[in-house]
């Protein structure tokens, strides 16, 4: 079969599409015949070799993707081949034409729902889902600040927040991307490259600031954030590409408090609880991933540009 390989960590023109073997599952694994994959930030970040990866190079990329089940290995039980499913995590990479799952990986795709959105569910939504309610603890009728809301992670938050019952404000660097960040479900939006544009929160919370902040770009905002919490609000940090210094004294006068999301820490249980509200919001149609383009396996490295670069209206979708 064809898969992308990384033969060494380095930039994007590592990323080669090769001839590898057919992978065969094993006891509790699933062999997946891959339509779709989810393109992340965090491949680029194992590309570049700033995670330690335990099973060294050369290895496939990917954690995420959608397609059919082809084979299931001795204990493996739950899907029929021939089950359309969505993968968050593998064993042998999703940037391939076929990926081996622990069965526990591997989620039944909604009817509703397109092998391209699948490969979009994994790692953003269930981020967005623990970020806001494991971490921020958000609840109806609250404000939340969805701070990069035009990427994969920012729109799932917004969905789930609006379908929650939560105002939404999701900001975006385009005008594109705050058209569809609104489209998505947020009740304003704003433009986080304008100057200022921090202080339009305060004035649509009437001055008492924002319960929660969902924070994909801690490094340039989180000193910012603290400044609109309302008292007792709450910061996750989900991404970060750098450092920045705050001032103390903002979570001692609102007692606020600021934390942070690794989405792999998440334990099994919280795993299958995330998955199983999700595809409630799937078969419902109040979640309904976005795909902001789609490109074929052999431009790998172009997708691993943009993911980084290009500004985001949702998710690279790479089809093999
Ligand atoms: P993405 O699809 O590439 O989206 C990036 C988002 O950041 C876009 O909405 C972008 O907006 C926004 N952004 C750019 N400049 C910004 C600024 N100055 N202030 C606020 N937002 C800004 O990436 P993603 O998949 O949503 O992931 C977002 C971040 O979270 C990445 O750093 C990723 O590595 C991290 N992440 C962490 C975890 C975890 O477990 N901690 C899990 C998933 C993702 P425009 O393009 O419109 O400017």
């Amino acid at each position: 079969m064809k898969a992308i390989r990384v033969d060494q960590a380095g930039g994007p023109e590592v990323l080669k599409l090769q001839d590898v073997p057919d992978p065969v599952p094993g006891p509790g694994e699933v062999l997946v015949k891959i339509h779709a994959a989810g393109v992340n930030p965090v491949d680029t970040y194992v590309r570049e070799g700033l995670y330690p990866r335990k099973d060294g190079f050369p290895y496939t990329p990917g954690f995420d993707g959608a397609g059919v089940v082809e084979a299931s290995g001795l204990g493996a039980e739950r899907f029929q081949p021939g089950s359309r499913v969505y993968i968050a995590g593998s064993l042998t990479g999703t940037y391939a034409e076929r990926a081996l799952c622990l069965e526990s990986q591997i989620y039944p795709l909604a009817e509703n729902l397109s092998f391209e959105q699948g490969a979009a569910v994994g790692i953003p939504y269930a981020t967005a889902y623990q970020a806001l309610f494991s971490k921020a603890c958000l609840r109806p009728g609250e404000t939340v600040l969805v701070h990069g809301a035009s990427g994969g992670v920012g729109l799932a938050a917004v969905q789930l927040a609006r379908a929650l019952g939560a105002s939404v404000i999701g900001t975006a660097g385009t005008e594109e991307g705050r058209r569809l960040v609104k489209r998505e479900g947020a009740h304003h939006v704003l433009d986080h490259r304008a100057p200022g544009y921090l202080e339009r929160v305060m004035e649509l919370t009437e001055g008492r600031g924002t319960d929660a902040v969902l924070e994909m770009l801690a490094n340039v905002n989180l000193s910012a954030d603290l400044s609109i919490l309302a008292h007792r609000g709450r910061v996750v940090v989900i991404g970060s590409r750098g450092k920045i210094e705050i001032m103390p004294r903002d979570l001692m006068s609102r007692e606020t408090t600021v934390t942070g999301i690794l989405i792999f820490a998440a334990t099994p249980r919280e795993t299958s609880e995330i998955h199983a509200a999700l595809n409630a919001g799937f078969e419902q149609g109040t979640l309904r991933p976005v795909v902001a383009r789609t490109l074929a396996l052999r431009e790998a490295p172009r997708a691993h540009e943009d993911v980084i670069h290009a500004p985001a209206l949702g998710k690279i979708v790479l089809l093999p």
